[in-house]
This record gives C-alpha cells, structure tokens and sequence, in this order.
C-alpha cells in the first residue's frame, strides 16, 4: 500500500465539488487518511509549486492555486500514486478520459480541479508539505 499527496483546486472547492471528487476516489479504491481545507498564499503556492518555476503559466498557476481556498489530502491504496492520477484523468480536460475527474470537472488546462504526486518521492515531500506526523494516523 502507497500514500499520495492530493489537491483539490479552487476552481473545484469554489463549485461546491469536493464531495462529488471525494467520490470517485473512494469508489477507486483510495482511503482518504488525512484532509483538510487551507487557504494558501501566492508565496506558498509558489514553493509547493517551485519544480514549474521556469514554466511560461508558473505566475498564472500560483496566482490562481491562491485564489480560493484548496482541500488538501492525503490518499492510501495499492499504488495509489498511479490510480489517482489515472482517476484525475489528463492535465488538459480536451484529453483527459471519459469519467475522469478532469473531464467532467476541469474548466481548462489551468484551472483543472486537482492535483496528485507523480512519484514517491514527490509524494513524501509533498506530504510532509501539508501534514504533519500527528495528523497522520
Ligand atoms: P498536477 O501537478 O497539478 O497534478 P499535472 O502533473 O497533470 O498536474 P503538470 O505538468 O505537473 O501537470 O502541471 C502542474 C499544473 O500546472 C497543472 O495541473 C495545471 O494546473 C498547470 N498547468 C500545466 N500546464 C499548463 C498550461 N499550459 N497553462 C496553464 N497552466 C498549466
Ligand atoms: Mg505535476
């Protein structure tokens, strides 16, 4: 069994649609272990996200995961890193796969409702990021 970091954007938390994302991991397979909902600032958006610092959309991306508040959680399954990405579907919603998170919440590239580790030693970091080892059971 594995552990990711997950984030449900603003884009999603502002439509109400937390529960609705909860559902498709749970029915996936993945135990949510650990959330709660944060408010992060441009500055510590940029750090969560400072692998893409040099990327053209990195201002636009830490402008917008600051706008609103974000639900940050932690998943546990068997390869939980992969299945929650496969259950997030593609970064773009115009190629993501039917039933994903992305395509059926996603507003577009930017905007698009999640974010999940892509390996194990991202997802260690990222959630030593949010949690703490007390809020981790
Ligand atoms: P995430 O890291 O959020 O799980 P990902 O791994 O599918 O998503 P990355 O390439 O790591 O995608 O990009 C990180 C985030 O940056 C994307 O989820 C998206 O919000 C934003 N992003 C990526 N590409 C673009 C783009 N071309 N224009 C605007 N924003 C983008
Ligand atoms: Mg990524």
């Amino acid at each position: 069994t594995e552990r990711t970091l997950s984030i449900i954007k603003p884009d999603a938390t502002k439509r109400n649609l937390t529960g609705k994302i909860n559902a498709k991991f749970e029915e996936a397979g993945l135990r949510i272990v650990a959330q709660k909902r944060i408010h992060l600032s441009k500055a510590q958006a940029g750090t969560f996200y400072a692998v893409h610092a040099e990327r053209p959309f990195y201002d636009e991306l830490c402008e917008f995961m600051a706008s609103g508040p974000v639900v940050v959680q932690v998943l546990e399954g068997e390869s939980a890193i992969a299945k929650n990405r496969e259950v997030m579907g593609a970064t773009n919603p115009a190629d993501a796969a039917q039933g994903t998170v992305r395509a059926e919440f996603a507003e577009s590239v930017g905007e698009n409702s999640v974010h999940g580790s892509d390996a194990p030693e991202t997802a260690a970091e990222e959630i030593s990021y949010f949690f703490s080892g007390l809020e981790l059971v």
